[in-house]
């Protein structure tokens, strides 16, 4: 089983996926936690340049391709390898990410996404993406209390630092791919309470995996 996580700045996706974790592996699932960009040797490499902003002046269609080379060596090198062991993958952050920030945020043009995503992903999407939702302010919020709370995180990556009306966008993106693709996609009300949100993702989990 394959799920992914996706939501903006401050929506409690890496709690979430922990908490998950713990759950699933509690009820005797073998799980194993990723995220992109990253999760294989090359692709954590590319994550340094994106995050870093090393690949800023280069623009972002070169961005877009960079997140997709990233991708590719991460399914090739984890993902794959760990389904086709059985085991439950849990992601934060997959494709929707880039379809929202370099697709809808950055303008890219739909065409060159679709491609990209096309070579990216080569067949395996997730069978559950559970967006966690909240409005932009809040989860720019939290995560400015988290960079203030924490020393490593004390200089938020360049992504971090856009502005509220950007965030919203990012929001809508997201809902407009889950109303698209209902199948895979379930949105979760990331302003409640985390115990109640990590009920509610283990109920969808539960009903995917009992399918
Ligand atoms: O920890 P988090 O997943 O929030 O950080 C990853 C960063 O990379 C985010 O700040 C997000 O803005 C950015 N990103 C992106 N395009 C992707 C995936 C992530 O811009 N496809």
């Amino acid at each position: 089983l394959f799920v992914s996580f996706e939501g903006g700045e401050g929506a409690g996706k890496s709690t979430q996926i922990r908490l998950l974790a713990e759950a699933l592996r509690e009820r005797g699932h073998d799980v194993v936690v990723t995220r992109e960009p990253g999760g294989s040797p090359g692709a954590e490499a590319l994550r340094h340049v994106l995050l870093s902003g090393a690949a800023e002046p280069f623009g972002i269609r070169m961005e877009a391709l960079l997140f997709a080379a990233a991708r590719a060596d991460h399914l090739a090198c984890f993902v794959r390898p760990a389904l086709a062991r059985g085991q439950i993958v849990l992601c934060d952050r997959f494709v929707d990410s880039s379809r929202v920030y370099q697709g809808v945020t950055g303008n890219l043009e739909p065409k060159l996404m679709a491609a990209l995503e096309r070579v990216s992903v080569a067949g395996t999407m997730p069978d559950l993406t559970l967006i966690l939702d909240l409005p932009a302010e809040m989860g720019l919020d939290r995560a400015r209390r988290r960079a203030g709370a924490t020393a490593s995180a004390a200089q938020p990556d360049r992504f971090e630092k856009e502005r509220t009306e950007v965030h919203e966008k990012r929001r809508q993106g997201f809902l407009d791919i889950a109303a698209r693709e209902p199948l895979r996609c379930r949105v979760i009300d990331a302003s409640l309470d985390m115990d109640r949100i990590a009920r509610d993702i283990l109920a969808d989990v539960t009903l995917v995996l009992a399918q």
